[in-house]
Parts: structure tokens; sequence; C-alpha cells
């Protein structure tokens, strides 16, 4: 039913999922890079259409998803659920009448401001990612870190400081603008940022009081003229070319990502603070998939070796996803 060779083809219904190569027709779980690329046709949910063409271009076809409305491919029936992960983010389930197949592209459970909250249809096999794998991986509350990032804030605009947040531009920096505007907080985005953020705002995700923050060395008009006090300026990752923004000083910078949890990401990434606000599972909620998923067997990807060994441990049937994992479907 499916074969892996570097990338996931659901065979029967000719469907490459998440490929990063341009392939004949590929379903594009969520709009990250490393999820997708300009397929001759792709098939995704209506948000994650809309955040595909904006990133890769307006004119790529897409036969749109929409979650919980099957469509018929070769002799399968496939499906969208909500993966919780970033707006538009689905997981695919195949049906051929016999046997169901989920994959679930990046997910997490819980709540979000701007994602639908994850939905976990039974299957038979499922292939996951299980990015955040190993046991010492377990996030605190979202309240909790959402208190901690708030308070963070809170505190340097006391002191006359400059609250600098470092995120990705899709997702996770949208997720934080609507958490701040819940605090009263209004915020500042890097342009990139912006963009992504104005399509959020054309699929209906309000996310409150925010601008693009314009300075000319962030490729705005402004010239640096524009207010900052009293703001939160978001930029891109550290490690992203361009985060820079021109006209800042006296900065507490903030990371947030689930990689907080281990003690030296602060100091990796080079910030003041780092904060574990994840948009993928975490450890308890990786095992907790699979246990409602209940599938007979389960193949792991983007994600640590051994969490294939705690699966094990907790009594299912997992594999790493290897090229070899074709043959104990067909064998
Ligand atoms: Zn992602």
């Amino acid at each position: 039913m499916f074969h892996y060779d570097g990338g996931i083809k659901i065979t029967r219904a000719g469907l490459a999922v998440d490929d990063r190569r341009r392939q004949p027709r590929g379903f594009v779980s969520h709009a990250h890079a490393d999820h997708m690329a300009r397929h001759e046709w792709a098939y995704a949910t209506p948000a994650t259409a809309a955040l595909y063409r904006h990133r890769l271009g307006d004119r790529l076809q897409v036969q749109p998803m929409p979650f919980g409305k099957p469509i018929e491919l070769g002799s399968l029936q496939l499906t969208t659920y909500p993966a919780g992960h970033c707006l538009g983010s689905a997981m695919l389930l195949a049906d051929d009448g016999q046997t169901r197949l989920l994959y679930t592209g990046d997910f997490k459970l819980g709540s979000s401001y701007t994602a639908r909250p994850a939905e976990l249809p039974q299957a038979d096999i499922l292939i996951m990612e299980s990015t955040f794998g190993i046991p010492r991986y377990r996030m605190p509350p979202r309240e909790q870190v959402i208190e901690e990032l708030v308070t963070t804030i809170r505190a340097a605009l006391a002191a006359g400081k400059t609250p600098v947040v470092h995120a990705y531009a899709l997702g996770k920096s949208q997720e934080v603008t609507a958490i701040l505007h819940r605090a009263g907080i209004p915020v500042l985005q890097h342009p990139k940022m912006a963009q992504v953020s104005a399509v959020y705002e054309k699929l209906g995700v309000d996310l409150g009081d925010w601008a693009p923050y314009e300075s000319k060395a962030a490729g705005g008009p402004a010239g640096g003229s524009q207010a900052v006090e009293g703001h939160v300026v978001m930029t891109l990752p550290q490690s992203a070319k361009g985060f820079r923004l021109a006209g800042l000083q006296n900065v507490v910078s903030i990371a947030v990502t689930g990689w907080a949890i281990d003690p030296s990401t602060q100091h990796r990434l080079g910030v003041d603070v780092a904060l574990p606000l994840s948009d993928h599972a975490d450890f308890d909620e990786l095992i907790e998939t699979a246990r409602r998923v209940a599938p007979r067997e389960i193949y792991c990807t983007h994600g640590p070796a051994e969490f294939v060994g705690h699966l094990q441990k907790a009594g299912f049937n997992a594999f790493p996803l290897v090229p070899e994992s074709q043959r104990s479907l067909f064998s």
C-alpha cells in the first residue's frame, strides 16, 4: 500500500506524500519547506493550498482536500484530518476498504489559537513523525509556557527594553502573535512573517494587534522611524538569512522552540531566554497517538532512531521508515 524510497508513495493512488522532489501527484501535509515541492498536481487542504501557493508560486495546481471530505484516487479513498501543527496542517488517511493507512505529517496534540486541533482516526498502518521521540522531550503545560513568555516580555518592556522573539515565519510566529494579542501586547513582525500572517488573516484567522516591522533595513519604507516602544518585535530564527532587523537596541532575545527543553539550546541559539513552546507532539503525545490510532504496524520518520525501541517497549509493532519498509507490507 505504500513504498518508501526516501519519499513516501501511496502506491495504489500513485501519490507521493510530502516529497521534496517534484512529483506528478504530491500530497502536501502543510506548507513548511521540508514538506513540499512544486508538484505537477498537488493535493492539500484549502488553507495549506493558499500557503503553498504563497510560498512556491500562484500558478501551482492544487486539488483542495477539506478536512473530513474523502476523495477517490486510484482504488483508494483519501481523507484529511487536522494535525494541529500550523494552519491547514493535515494528516492523510488512505483506505482501500480493507486496510487503513494514516500518515501524520508534522503534528501536535492539544490546543492552538491558529491551527485546528489534531483528530486521530483509527488506522491499521501508522506512519508518524517522531521529532521529539526521546523521553526527555516532555513539554511543560502550554499555559505555563505562555505565562512565562508573557512574564518575560512584560519584564523587558517595564525595563525599557525591546523584547525580540525569534520564530519560524509560518506557524510559530502567527501562534505567538495570537498568544501575545490575548495578553494585550502588540507585535511588529519581520516582513517575511507579515506576508504569511496576511495569508492567515485572509483565511479567517484573526491574529489581533500586529503590524509589519517597516524599518528600511528590514525591507520596509519607514526608514527605521517606526515606534517600537511597547511592542514585541518578532523575527526569524537566528539560523535564517535576513533575520536581523535594523534599528533595535537594548534587546531581550527570546526563542520559542520545543528544543528549549535542552538547557544548551539557549546558548546554542545565542538568546537571552529559550522557551519550550512547540508545534510538534512531545514524547508523551507521540506514545498517546500510537495508543489512540491503535495500528498493527507503525513506521517512524523525522525523528531519533531510538523512538522505534520506545514504541516496541510499549507493545507496538514498530519499524523505522527505511527503503525496505515496503517489504513487510507485501510479504
Ligand atoms: Zn512542519
